[in-house]
């Protein structure tokens, strides 16, 4: 099975947010599964030396973009099995950022044709079977496939699959590029298919109504954008397309994100000796001035600080919690600077806010807290929840997209779980949810303990996940296999 992947961003060569992450992760996790991965990505000028120097020149060509022929180079790099191929042209990528161009909406209709020419040109051996794009940079790509490429016997195999990492992004432009730069004009069923209103065109929405199967990052979230209120506008479609729509939960890179071997943490833990994480909690209270106690439940947050993490019912719960004992730390940059820095100064020694970017401390903080809190209006997958559970540190989350299907909220009758929830987006329900597990951590340690074990043993490797987008790319090509025979 040869699947080529096809994204504005991938880590490590380039990253801006969760989509860069599961760019990066995916293909190495396909290619352990048994297929062959291409991932194709713009060659960016930030992308850092180290990994342009090991770049070979593999070809280049014209891709007919409305009336222009641009220039179209393939610069190639192999690495962890997979192969990259740098889409190559100093107009549209020779730029120190991804996005935030006038001209974002030529330059990825632009990628996404450059990516439907390269078929044809791919390293000798390997025809695409699958091509999966993702969100509205390569949107286009499936539409193009089908209106200018279908017949030629090359690209009947090709089957497409449409993700959606973040459906609040759409690329929307003026329809007036319909013509000069998509071509599609004169094409009756793609205009009207990308057409959103009187005069614009949403690239998304392409992507949904022609490729052969959609995914998103979580069940849960899956559901909800088939709503008004999760769907951006976008939820009749989803709807209409509902048998084709699958989520598929991200996975987290569980080599960098591993407490027993983590370098960046003051003492190394695991389930069998979990006395690291005191020492990390120690480490970490005094680092941030809070009063080092360890009868003090320490809940962090890591994240930006913005309306979709829910710092509203942050700021307005916060009086309630930290004046009812509970250690509070928030690492993060965003909207809601102000209001944390208010309460750090007001609650010294209970409160602290670091108001930056900073992975190293990250890394202390998940392995020094006792909970995590993810309070979240609306989340496709969230990537920090799993890593808190793989440092023992149990997740408060708010019962939405992938935080629904990650986080099992505790049963005091079972004694199962591995965290705590609340559904409705409200400060009361999330200070009650905090409070059930401060109270457990107060006065049944070692059932709070017994939390934490499972947290720590569920799987939140790539693997499944690999495993579930190979099953749906032989659903669509049945007639390839991606598992090693079995011998
Ligand atoms: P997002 O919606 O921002 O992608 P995720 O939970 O999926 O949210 O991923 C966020 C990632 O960014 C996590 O790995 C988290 O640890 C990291 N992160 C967020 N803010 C910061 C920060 N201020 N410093 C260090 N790491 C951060």
């Amino acid at each position: 099975m040869q699947i080529v992947i096809a994204a504005a961003e991938a880590a490590p060569f380039v990253k801006t947010g969760g989509l860069g992450d599961v760019a990066g992760s995916l293909p190495r996790a396909l290619v352990e599964a048994g297929a062959d991965v291409i991932v194709m990505v713009p060659k960016y000028a930030s992308i850092p030396d180290e990994y342009k120097s090991r770049m070979t020149h593999m070809c280049d060509f014209y891709v007919p973009l409305g009336w222009r022929n641009e220039y179209c180079g393939l610069e190639r790099l192999d690495q962890d099995g997979v192969t990259y191929l740098f889409v190559d042209n100093e107009h549209y990528f020779n730029r120190s950022y991804p996005y935030g161009f006038f001209d974002d909406g030529e330059r990825f209709a632009f990628f996404s044709k450059a990516i439907c020419e390269s078929l044809q040109h791919l390293p000798e051996g390997f025809q695409c079977d699958v091509l999966n794009c993702n969100d509205w940079h390569t949107a286009l790509a499936p539409v193009f496939l089908r209106e200018f490429y279908q017949g030629l016997p090359l690209y009947e195999r090709v089957k497409t699959v449409f993700s959606i990492h973040n459906i609040a992004f759409q690329g929307q432009y003026s329809d007036a590029i319909l013509n000069d730069i998509l071509g599609l004009a004169h094409i009756p069923n793609a205009a009207r298919q990308l057409r959103c209103d009187d005069r614009s065109i949403n690239f998304m929405l392409g992507g949904l109504h022609y490729a052969d199967a959609i995914t998103t990052v979580s069940p849960t979230y899956a559901a909800e954008i088939q709503t008004p209120e999760y769907g951006e506008g976008l939820d009749g479609v989803l709807r209409e397309r509902s048998i084709s729509l699958q989520g598929i939960l991200n996975g987290i890179d569980t080599d960098a994100w591993n407490p027993a071997t983590d370098p960046m943490i003051c003492a190394n833990y695991s389930v069998d000796d979990m006395s690291g994480k005191a020492a990390c909690k120690r480490a970490i209270q005094e680092e941030l001035g809070l009063e080092v106690r360890d009868d003090r439940p320490l809940m962090v947050m890591i994240t930006r600080l913005t309306r979709q993490k829910g710092m509203d019912l942050v700021t307005y719960a916060l009086d309630r919690i930290l004046s009812g004992g509970v250690q509070v730390a928030i690492l993060g940059t965003g909207d809601y600077e102000e209001p944390v820095r208010y309460f750090a100064n007001k609650y010294p020694g209970t409160c602290a806010a670091r108001i930056t970017f900073d992975n190293a401390l990250s890394h202390r903080m998940y392995a020094g807290a006792d909970m995590f809190l993810m309070p979240s209006l609306f989340e496709p997958c969230g990537l920090s929840q799993m890593i808190a559970m793989r440092y023992g540190t149990l997740p408060v989350v708010r019962e939405t997209g992938g935080l629904r299907d990650t986080v099992q909220p505790y049963n005091q009758f079972t004694g199962e779980g591995t965290g705590f929830s609340f559904a409705n987006f409200n400060g009361e329900e999330m200070g009650d949810a905090v409070f059930r597990g401060a109270r457990l951590f107060w006065d049944d340690r070692a059932e709070f303990d017994k939390l934490v074990h499972n947290a720590m043993t569920r799987d939140f490797s790539w693997a499944k996940s690999a495993h579930a987008y190979i099953d749906l790319y032989r659903w669509l090509r049945p007639d390839t296999d991606a598992y090693p025979p079995v011998v």
